[in-house]
Order: C-alpha cells, then structure tokens, then sequence
C-alpha cells in the first residue's frame, strides 16, 4: 500500500474529478493521501475531504506564498482547527527565496509560529523549501524534535548530509524525480532508506516526460511513476521499495 505524502486535493483544478482520481489511485495500490492546505481560505475544504473519505489525511498551514493574505487571527483558526480535529497535521508551510523573496522576514515569522504549533501539539509538518535550505537548517536543527516532511526534496549534497543528520526529517520526493538530474539521483543515497518518502504534489509538478505523453494535470495515481523511478534509482525492486516505504509511512504518521 502506497501513500502520497503531499497532494492538494482540494485543489479546484482536480476537486471536481475527486472520485475518479481516488478510484485511479486505489487501483494502483495508492490507499493514502496527505492533503495539504495553502491558507485560510482552503483549510475547512481540506478537513471536509477529510472527513467524507478516511483514506485523505488533512494537513493544515499557510504556505510561504499566502503569508500576505492571512487575516489578523490567522493563527488563533490555525490552533483551534489542530485542537478540534486531532489528526490533522501542519502544512504547507516553508520559506520559499525564489518565488517571493520580498517576504522573506514575514515567511520567517510564520514559519516559526507554526513549527511551534508542531510541537505544543505533536504534529508533523509538511515543509516547503525553496532555494532556502539555509535559512531553513537553523530553524529545522531549533526543532529538532518535530517531526518534519521535506516536499519535494532537493538540496546540495552538503545540505542533505546535515538534514539527513536530523532525525525526525523525513524527505518526500516527488515527480521531479523523472525529469531531473543526475545530482539529486546522488543525494538519494545520502538519505537514510528508513527516511524516503514519495508524493504527487497533485495538481501541480506533472513531471515533464508525462506532460510529453499528453497528461494535462498531475493526479496521486501517477505516484506509481515515481515509485518506478525510485526504484531504478535505488537499484531494488519496486516491490521491496514499497514494503519499506510503507513502514517509513507509519513511522512518519505514528506519534509522536
Ligand atoms: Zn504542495
């Protein structure tokens, strides 16, 4: 049984189709699905797919790109949604220096009063970075006892080694992995095996080689392509790679 780590159901582009995508997915043997939210305004969409389907596990946050859009009281809903639904995780949240450096201080802000929510109430946190491991290494080494997910996970081979140091990081890789270079291939043997996890980031990050075969929109049943990859990858058969990524799926969702 496969999960996809990190997935936006409730994502407009694909909410409509949900049905089918979950079906898609099962019949491929992906039974679990992380669901990230972006900020306020989706985080009761997310908790309501949850509650309709037990396989969707809801995470919410405010990702680094919404900072600017979050009310006042942002953080006083964010508490009180993790003190209602006991499950529910921490994400997307991050720093993010490539897409919106201009707020940087306030994504700094934000990402530190959520990982703090991470560890008043024992909840994982779905991190996304980009073009900011440094900055996020400080903070992620001051959290050391949070139980984090990478998306998406890139970084130099310097960087992977000192998060790879850490713990409770868990790295999510996701379709990047079939378009992308040599250099994260080599990274991923770096990574403790007991540390991998894989994602869609569904509907965004349809990987280059699917959009090239006519797939329009990225869907959690496309994670199987990423197994394929991480298995080559890892020179094992995907078969084993599932196994193991299943017992890294219950550590990763376990508490604390
Ligand atoms: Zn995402």
């Amino acid at each position: 049984m496969l999960t996809d780590h990190h997935c936006h159901l409730q994502d407009p582009k694909i909410l409509p189709e949900i049905e089918k995508l979950l079906l898609q997915a099962r019949n491929k043997d992906i039974f679990r699905f992380i669901c990230c939210g972006t900020g306020e305004e989706d985080w009761s969409q997310v908790l309501k797919l949850s509650e309709r389907y037990s396989e969707i596990l809801p995470a919410v946050g405010v990702h680094p790109w919404f900072v600017e859009k979050s009310s006042p009281d942002w953080i006083v809903k964010l508490e009180r949604l993790l003190k209602q639904v006991p499950k529910c995780m921490i994400g997307e949240i991050g720093l993010d220096l490539y897409f919106c450096r201009e707020t940087l201080e306030l994504q700094k802000f934000f990402f530190e009063k959520q990982m703090l929510l991470g560890r008043k109430y024992g909840r994982p946190v779905s991190i996304h970075n980009v073009r900011a491991s440094h900055l996020l290494l400080p903070f992620l080494r001051q959290f050391s006892d949070v139980k984090v997910l990478l998306h998406s996970f890139s970084a130099s081979p310097e960087m992977t080694r000192e998060l790879a140091a850490l713990p409770k990081i868990f790295f999510s890789f996701s379709g990047t992995l079939l378009n992308s270079s040599k250099k994260l291939k080599e990274q991923i043997h770096l990574i403790p095996f007991n540390r991998i996890l894989l994602e869609t980031d569904s509907p965004d990050l349809l990987p280059q080689v699917l959009k090239n075969s006519g797939h329009k929109i990225n869907v959690p049943a496309n994670l199987i392509f990423v197994l394929e990859k991480m298995a080559e990858i890892l020179n094992i058969a995907p078969n084993i790679l599932k196994e193991q990524l299943a017992e890294n799926s219950d550590t990763f969702l376990k508490d604390p």
